[in-house]
C-alpha cells in the first residue's frame, strides 16, 4: 500500500457554494414556469432566463469578489503612504459598484493619518498582499474595478 493521497483544502470552497446557492435561487425562479399545464415555450424560457441572469452572475461575482478582496478587508493596519506612519483601520465603508452583471458592494477599510490630514480607502495604493510589486497591474485595483 502507497501513502495515502493528501488533498489540499479548495481555495474556492467557499465561492462554490455561495455559486451553488445563487444556481439553487435561480432554478427555483423557473418552477413557476414549469408548473403550467403546457411546458413552456423556447422563447418563454429565453425571456425568463435573459430577465434572471443579472441576478445569477451579480450572486457569482459577489462571491468571487469577496473571496478576491478577502485579505483586503482584513487590513487592520498599514503605513501612510506619504509620511509612512504606522496607521490602524477606522472602520470598514460599504461601497457598491455597478457592473454588467448587476450591483455588487465591496467593504473598504478606511485609515486616517492625522499628520497628513489625509484618509486613503486604499492605504498604499496597492491591493494587500501586492504591496511589494511595483507592476503597473499590481497598482491597479483587483478586478480594475472603480474604488
Ligand atoms: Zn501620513
Amino acid at each position: 500500500m502507497g501513502e495515502p493521497e493528501t488533498t489540499s483544502p479548495d481555495p474556492l470552497a467557499e465561492v462554490r457554494q455561495r455559486a451553488y446557492q445563487a444556481i439553487d435561487q435561480w432554478l427555483d425562479s423557473f418552477v413557476p414556469l414549469l408548473s403550467t399545464p403546457e411546458a413552456p415555450t423556447l422563447l418563454e424560457l429565453s425571456e425568463h432566463l435573459f430577465k434572471t441572469r443579472s441576478q445569477l452572475l451579480g450572486d457569482c461575482l459577489q462571491a468571487i469578489l469577496d473571496h478576491i478582496l478577502s485579505h483586503y478587508t482584513q487590513l487592520r493596519q498599514t503605513h501612510c503612504p506619504t509620511c509612512a506612519r504606522l496607521l490602524y483601520r477606522k472602520r470598514l465603508e460599504p461601497k457598491k459598484l455597478t457592473t454588467l452583471h448587476g450591483t455588487v458592494e465591496i467593504q473598504r477599510p478606511y485609515f486616517y493619518c492625522v499628520a497628513c490630514r489625509h484618509g486613503p480607502h486604499r492605504p498604499d495604493g496597492t491591493p494587500a498582499g501586492r504591496r511589494h510589486s511595483r507592476s503597473k497591474a499590481a497598482r491597479s485595483p483587483p478586478c480594475r474595478a472603480t474604488w
